[in-house]
């Protein structure tokens, strides 16, 4: 691989990381214009309401850092890259090594918030990397010359919330709703509401738990193909937003954006759930890349900054 091109890559994922910490997607951005309407309904003036003050203070907040090229929320996460990988990309081989320089530079020039820290050792790395950090999950996909990236920025307040549990299948779905509600309950405020919830079903804790995450990357608005699963995300959604915890944590109609699920197979005898939360700052994006490294933005469709 020609030394161009690895700095050609290495720029492109720089520039999708800047992105992503400044600018939410165009899911979130509609999602979020619909609950500050839904939450400022009832109210004869709109204002006087703190849950649309919180919308405004938000929208405020993605202006300004639009306008002084800053993250969108200072803490900038952990890194986290969900690949489908096409198995013919002709940068695969490099494609590790890449991600992490892109991330050593974006911790300069985005800036990213150091974050890492190293456990056991209790320090914190100061550069966005650690032991493997950043998180790279792999799908690979035969025959494709394409990658798909997402890119997601675990804040740590929106993964406090987080858990996976296998339960016995004879009690129910109802035992997993139950520890569901709970954390959501106990951690919804410390998340920055309005959530995005996503659910993982597995006979794992692990395979439940990566699926959770895999369905915080699902665009806001989508429904499970599985018409129960479907439905159950329509349930949870306004049992979930009837706690009453609001944008912020100041009360209202709107604590959750969306609730996903995502499922697989369970044995017999285990059922597993898994929780993963983004907050109403939900830094997703997906961009897929071509063999000749030209790109387009799925998430966001203004493109690159
Ligand atoms: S929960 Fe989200 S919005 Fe709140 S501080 Fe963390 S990353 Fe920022």
């Amino acid at each position: 691989m020609a030394e161009t091109t690895i700095e050609r890559l290495i720029t492109l994922l720089v520039r999708i990381l800047d992105l992503t910490a400044k600018r939410l997607s165009d899911d979130v951005l509609v999602r979020l214009k619909e609950l500050q309407a839904i939450e400022s309904t009832g109210f004869k003036d709109w204002e006087d309401n703190p849950g649309s003050q919180i919308y405004k203070a938000m929208f405020t907040n993605l202006e300004m850092a639009e306008k002084l090229g800053r993250p969108c929320c200072q803490d900038t996460g952990i890194i986290q890259f969900f690949i489908q990988a096409g198995t013919a990309f002709p940068w695969l081989a490099e494609l590790e090594n890449c991600l992490r320089e892109a991330v050593l530079r974006a911790d300069v020039s985005v800036p990213l918030r150091p974050n890492v820290v190293e456990c056991f050792e209790e320090k914190n790395t100061g550069n966005n990397t650690g032991t493997r950090i950043p998180w790279i999950d792999w799908e690979l996909v035969p025959g494709s010359d394409k990658i798909r990236l997402s890119v997601y920025l675990a804040g740590g307040g929106c993964s406090l919330p987080g858990f996976a549990q296998v339960f016995m299948p004879l009690h129910g779905y109802e035992e997993a709703y139950k520890a569901i509600f709970d954390k959501i309950v106990n951690f919804c405020v410390n998340a920055c509401p309005p959530l995005l919830v996503g659910i993982g079903f597995a006979g794992q804790a692990d395979a439940a738990a990566k699926l959770s995450k895999k369905a915080l990357l699902r665009p806001i608005g989508t429904r499970n193909s599985n018409p129960k699963a479907a439905l159950l995300e329509e349930q949870l959604l306004a049992a979930l937003n009837r706690i009453g915890m609001g944008p912020g944590g100041f009360l209202g109609n709107s604590s959750v954006m969306a609730v996903h699920i995502e499922q697989a197979g369970r044995h017999t005898a285990a059922l597993a759930a898994a929780l993963s939360t983004g907050c109403w700052a939900h830094r997703c994006s997906l961009t897929e890349i071509n063999p000749d490294l030209s790109c387009e933005v799925l998430s966001h469709k203004q493109g690159l900054l």
